[in-house]
């Protein structure tokens, strides 16, 4: 059995807005367990980054966390003071945001940079983080390390600044390595070398990997287990393959319906109807309603549950289909 790494539980986390709160994540639980690979997959404004970022709390000023917890080795991060929660973010929660342009600082060398972390959490001498920087920018394929460690980021490629940006989030061998969207502000061609570099750390450092994307292709082939979500809700969680062989949320069939399309029809490409709704109004009942083809007058009423139908695959569905 599996031991569990991370537990959220009842997490509702809302942006405040002139408009009003924008609920992006709704009384949400989940379960992570140690070493495996987790892929949180939705449209764009799912709540899945802000989830993600919920973790380590690296949220927007106007977030609110107004209900849940999230344990994390049995610590309860959500009544961490900001100093207790500095000692574990970089050293035990690393992240690797989307676009590495504005992630790395542009005034600091970047051998400065990967070997900062081990400096602020081991107290690791600035000559020895420096060589340790330095090694780390050569596993993360940089050429040259001993001479580019000196350079700024401006004279890296966004491939080369992403896999800094893994190096430092790596430099302490971290127990969870968040990635949001690692390879979106990516060409396509650097995307597959640095989906294979996140992999490859995790297997070498024994890491946890929570993935953000909304790629199915790299769920495919990066992932364990995946969770689906959909206006703020986890709606599906499962494993790979029955996520992919046996969906039981319409959102997720209709969404692997997206892509098998996309990959047979070179003509007309299939969709999901509709849109997701406003997160400051959303619908009541199932949120998915409005859009969902198998919808009856209960979903429009009574919002569905989570329940396990078989072994770890779990839905929120009144009507899910095998
Ligand atoms: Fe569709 Fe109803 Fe299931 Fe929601 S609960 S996904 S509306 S069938």
């Amino acid at each position: 059995m599996p031991r569990t790494l991370l537990s959220i539980k009842d997490l509702r986390v809302y942006y405040e807005t002139i408009r009003g709160y924008v609920k992006a994540v709704d009384s949400v639980d989940l379960e992570i367990y140690e070493g495996e690979s987790f892929c949180l997959i939705g449209e764009t404004g799912c709540g899945k980054s802000t989830l993600a970022l919920a973790i380590p709390r690296l949220l927007p000023p106007n977030a609110r966390i107004l209900s849940g917890s999230i344990m994390f080795k049995n610590i309860d991060l959500l009544k961490l003071s900001d100093s207790e929660l500095e000692e574990i973010r970089g050293r035990d929660i690393a992240v690797v945001f989307q676009n590495p342009m504005s992630s790395l600082n542009p005034v600091l060398r970047i051998g400065l940079q990967v070997g900062e972390p081990l400096v602020a959490h081991f107290k690791t001498p600035w000559r020895e983080a420096l060589i340790s920087a330095i090694k780390q920018l050569s596993r993360v394929g940089i050429p040259d390390p001993h001479l580019r460690s000196k350079d700024y980021p401006h004279a890296f490629s966004g491939g080369m600044k992403q896999r800094s940006m893994i190096a430092m989030m790596t430099s302490c061998k971290p127990s969870l390595l968040i990635a949001d969207e690692p390879t979106t502000a990516l060409d396509v061609t650097i995307q597959a070398q640095v989906l294979r570099l996140i992999r490859e750390l995790k297997e070498e450092y024994g890491l946890t990997l929570l993935l953000i994307t909304h790629n199915f292709g790299i769920v495919a082939e990066m992932c364990d287990r995946v969770g689906v979500m959909y206006a703020g809700k986890l709606v599906e969680v499962g494993n790979v393959i029955d996520i992919f062989e046996s969906p039981l949320h319409p959102y997720t069939k209709g969404l692997i319906e997206c892509v098998i399309a996309r990959r047979k029809s070179k003509s007309r490409l299939s969709q999901i109807p509709g849109a997701p709704p406003s997160l400051i109004n959303p619908p009541g009942g199932c949120r998915f309603h409005p859009r969902c083809l198998y919808a009856t007058s209960r979903c429009t009423s009574e919002e569905p549950g989570l329940i396990e139908v078989s072994r770890k695959h779990i839905v929120a569905c009144h009507n899910y289909v095998r």
